[in-house]
């Protein structure tokens, strides 16, 4: 089976997760991505407790420990929740624009990274969880249309401007954190050298703008292990692997 019909099975049941407490209460799971309950363990994602963190200015153990288990799948696994759970970056795959390549600096998300930690704790506000499109659309699913259509509208607006993933290539903070904890992660593409015929099928069909040939920090932070790649190389010479980023084969 191609990976992409594997992902896109897991991002609809994602979708049909994350709806599913509108209509019932007694389940195993409860809340959002944001920050959930799963089977009685506390779940919140890594971006939201260190913004909670630096805007309360309070190290609170409960929302530490809550960040851990999100934050070691990133570590092993890199931006996965990016390429199999987002839901709008499934939205932005669904949509009929264009994947072009230009605005290329893959550095920006750090930036912004940066720039909403530094906000959340001058302004006491954990920024992007309050204005963030990804939360805003989750929130959208579940509560019904509000003022928070504005900032989906100005993501799907720069998709068809910039290309279908202008947003997550260049600004999203949450794909920039998990990108900087799975840098170094296990679970990788790694590329069979005498397999491979250098047609560059991988890098054209890459919607992050990266390649799995490359081996630099922008590409490890950039790549969400979607595996487009490895469906379309014609030799089958990308996999995936527990050998890490740095395995030369
Ligand atoms: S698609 Fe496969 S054969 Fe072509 S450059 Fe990429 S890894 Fe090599
Ligand atoms: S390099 Fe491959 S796995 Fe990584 S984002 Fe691009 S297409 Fe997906």
């Amino acid at each position: 089976m191609k990976i992409k019909i594997f992902r896109r099975l897991i991002q609809i049941i994602a979708l049909i997760i994350l709806l599913l407490p509108i209509w019932f209460t007694d389940l195993i799971w409860y809340g959002t991505y944001i920050s959930a309950e799963l089977a009685g363990v506390d779940l919140t994602d890594p971006l939201t407790a260190l913004e909670i963190t630096l805007a309360s200015k309070t190290i609170w153990m409960p929302l530490i420990t809550s960040a851990l288990p999100l934050t070691i799948v990133a570590i092993i696994f890199g931006r996965i929740f990016c390429s199999y759970i987002c839901p709008l970056n499934f939205l932005l795959e669904i949509l009929p624009v264009k994947r072009k390549k230009i605005l290329q600096t893959r550095i920006l998300p750090l930036v912004s990274l940066g720039i909403v930690l530094v906000l959340s704790l001058i302004l006491s506000v954990p920024i992007f969880n309050t204005a963030s499109p990804v939360f805003a659309f989750m929130r959208m699913m579940i509560f019904g249309v509000g003022v928070e259509i504005i900032l989906l509208a100005l993501v799907i607006g720069a998709a068809f401007i910039w290309g279908q993933k202008i947003w997550c290539r260049t600004l999203c903070p949450l794909g920039a954190i998990y990108g900087l904890l799975g840098v170094k992660r296990r679970f990788a593409v790694t590329v069979d050298k005498n397999k491979c015929i250098n047609c560059e099928r991988c890098e054209k069909i890459c919607s992050m703008g990266t390649s799995p040939l490359k081996k630099s920090f922008e590409d490890a932070l950039t790549c969400t292990n979607c595996g487009d790649c490895v469906d379309i190389c014609p030799k089958k010479a990308l996999n995936f692997t527990f050998n890490g980023l740095n395995d030369k084969r």
